[in-house]
Parts: structure tokens; sequence; C-alpha cells
């Protein structure tokens, strides 16, 4: 993708974290944009709102959005305690809604269903509708949200499933309530008995629905038909950990630059390290799917945790990976026997295209 000259009106299709920072992006620099936001609320679509720290590298959050400032995590293996980190900035809770809204302000918004390829008019038409538009793999996500009675407090918790390439999570929003999902390469039916089952640990009351939907993790997908993407289309998804909120985010600014004729869209994305630590998730995910349950735990309980954070927080780069290699050679040589280092590469294939899930617990 390269610089798109003579461009003043653009079309984006879909008011997520992609579609609505890229309209700020481009109202402020005076493009003429609109955007087409099909449901009915802004952040509609399931979610658990958390955000890295390395957020900040790409967008500065405003404190009026922060629901919890992350200051520590637990984390479990089954329902086993295997690693905690405290007395640290991890990242936020935020109001995704509220992030939507700021950035859509003073944007003309059309509240309308529209097939990027039927609309005419417009210089620039951008595909930011999520993962319906990705053409690659998907996992599977459900979240719930209600009051819990083991309230984590300012961390997040998070169960690492072995019997499947996934994991549950616990985040809080405050005054004892908190978003509890469940995510991975896996059907409808298991990952609602994990939620089921952690549900019952954590003492959850919830009066709500399980809501969820298909989540991108084949990988960035950035040229092919002609159609300009960006975020969850485009696979702006870590495919480990499920994060999109600031890889959508990033994908928007590449985008900008690259209108602007600043920057080319690959540059802009290899900058904050994008690609590179896609290709990290992808080849541990692709060990993780390669190995028995028993196998999993292994790599799991002996992944140094400067290595997990790192990786979930998708800050590695060359250096921090030569350096890891050298300190932990045992842990990575168990992983590229899986093939997970050679695995820095693509993943590709649909499994699962589920969309929007309604259930209860
Ligand atoms: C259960 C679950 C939990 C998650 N938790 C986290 C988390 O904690 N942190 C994190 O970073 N990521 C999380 N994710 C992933 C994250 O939600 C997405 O990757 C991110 O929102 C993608 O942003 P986006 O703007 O690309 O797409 P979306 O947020 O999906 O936004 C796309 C928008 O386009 C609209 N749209 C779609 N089609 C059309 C159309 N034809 N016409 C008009 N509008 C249309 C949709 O209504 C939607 O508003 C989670 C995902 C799931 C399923």
């Amino acid at each position: 993708m390269s610089t798109r000259g003579g461009v003043e009106r653009v079309a984006i299709v879909g008011g997520g974290p992609a579609g609505a920072f890229l309209a700020r992006l481009l109202v402020d620099a005076g493009y003429k944009v609109k955007v087409f936001e099909g449901a009915p609320r802004y952040a509609f679509k399931a979610c658990g709102w958390g955000v890295p720290h390395t957020i900040e590298r790409v967008f500065r959050i405003p404190e009026d959005i922060v629901l919890v400032k992350i200051t520590g995590y637990e984390v479990y293996v089954g329902e086993r305690l295997s690693k905690t980190g405290r007395g640290r900035f991890y990242g936020y809770i935020i109001d995704k809604e509220r992030l939507i809204s700021s950035l859509l302000e003073g944007v003309d918004v059309e509240r309308r269903w529209v097939d990027p390829g039927r609309l005419h008019g417009f210089d620039l038409v951008v595909d930011a509708r999520g993962h319906a538009a990705y053409g690659g793999r998907k996992a599977l996500a459900l979240q719930v949200e209600g009051r819990v009675r083991e309230y984590p407090g300012d961390a997040i918790r998070i169960h690492f499933l072995p019997d499947l390439v996934g994991y549950a999570w616990v985040f809080p929003l405050g005054d004892g309530k908190a978003k509890v999902g469940v995510g991975g390469i896996a059907g409808r039916d298991r990952l609602l008995g994990h939620l089921r089952s952690l549900a019952r640990t954590i003492g959850l009351e919830t009066g709500g629905s399980v809501m969820g939907s298909a989540v991108a993790s084949g990988g960035l997908r950035l040229e092919g038909d002609g159609i300009v993407r960006i975020g969850e289309a485009a696979g702006a998804v870590m495919p480990l950990s499920g994060e999109g909120i600031r890889p959508s985010m990033i994908t928007a600014r590449a985008l900008f630059e690259s209108v602007l004729g600043r920057r080319s869209f690959q540059d802009v994305i290899s900058g904050y390290g994008l690609d590179f630590n896609i290709q990290v998730q992808l080849g541990v995910l692709r060990a993780l799917e390669r190995s028995t349950p028993a196998g999993r735990i292994e790599i799991f309980e002996k992944a140094p945790v400067e290595v997990l954070e790192c990786v979930t927080a998708g800050c590695v780069t060359k250096s921090f990976l030569a350096g890891a290699l050298a300190r932990w050679p045992g842990f990575f040589l168990k992983v590229a026997r899986l093939g997970g280092l050679g695995g820095l590469a693509r993943g590709s294939g649909g499994l699962f295209a589920g969309d929007q899930e309604d259930a209860t617990l």
C-alpha cells in the first residue's frame, strides 16, 4: 500500500476502534470523512476492553475513559495459580464505547449497514468492518458481565486452558463487576463449558447473556483484492492473546500516514513492530496446537515471566528475542521443536466463522 494522491473524500465502513481512529485523524487533518456504522450502539460487539500499556505508543489514553488501571495479574493453569505480577503498570480496562464516541465527535456518521464495494462518490473507501470482513483463520470468544465474589481488584486474572488452545479471563470493571470470558481454537460448547466452570469458581452473579464472536487469528492480510482494509478486517489482532484494539489503531495510523504521503503503510506497521509480534504469537500458537495438554502445561510453566509479559504486550523486538534465546535456551528449544520459532510465518485457512453468539450461563 502506498500514497494515495488526490484523496479528499473518504468513506469508512465500520465505526470500531480502527474506523473511528482513522476518521478522527483524517478529520483533524482536513479531509471530508463519512463513517458508516450499522450497529445500534458504539462498541456493541463483545470485547474485554483490556489494552496493554503499549497502547500509549499509538494513542494516548484520556483519563476519562479509564475504568481500571491494571497494576497486577494472576495467571492460573487450570485451577492452580502459576504466575503473578504486582505493583507495575500493565495496561488499562477502558470504556470502549466512550473511546469511540469521543473519537467520532464532530465526525459525519451515518447509521446504516453498507457494502463497501457499492459505495460511490468517494476518493477512498476503507473497509473497517471487523472480523466479518477478514478472510483468514478465526478463533471464537465468548463473554459475560456481572458481579463477582472473588473480585480481582486492579489485577486481571487469566486461566490458561491446557485441554484446548485458549484461555479464560476476568477483567475488573470497578464496583465489584467484571467481564468474564473465554476464547480459543475450539467450538462454542467447549468454550461455554469453561465459561460456566470459571463463573462458578469466582462466584459470578449475572443476569446478562453470553455474547461473543469470531476473532481473526491468522495474522495480517494487507494486500490482495484491491480493497483497503484496516483493523480486524485486515487481521490486526494478536493471534494468541486475541488483543485487537491497539493493533487496529496501529493500522488506522498507518493508513493515515500513507494517505498523507508521509510514510508507507508497511513502514508504519513495522515501525510499531506489529507484523513481527503477530508472527511471534503465530509461532507460539502453532507450538501449542502441536502439543498435548501435558506439553502445553510444560511450555506454559517453563515460560519466563519476562517473555510472557513481552509477548502479550506486543513489544518483542529482534534484540529482545536474541537475548531471551541466550538466557533461556531450554525453553526456546522446546518451542522450536514444536515448530514455534521456524513458525514465524503466516497462518492460513478458515476455522470458525461464527458471529455474535447469544446464550445464558
Ligand atoms: C469476546 C471478545 C473479547 C475481546 N476482548 C478484547 C480485549 O480485551 N482487548 C482487545 O484489545 N481486543 C479484544 N477483542 C478483540 C477486539 O474486540 C477487536 O479486535 C477490535 O474491536 C477490532 O476493532 P475494529 O475496529 O477493527 O473492528 P470492530 O471493533 O469489530 O468494529 C467494526 C465495526 O464495523 C461495524 N460494521 C460491520 N459491518 C458493517 C457494515 N456492513 N456496515 C456498517 N457497519 C458495519 C460493526 O458494527 C462494528 O462497529 C475481543 C474480541 C472478542 C470477540
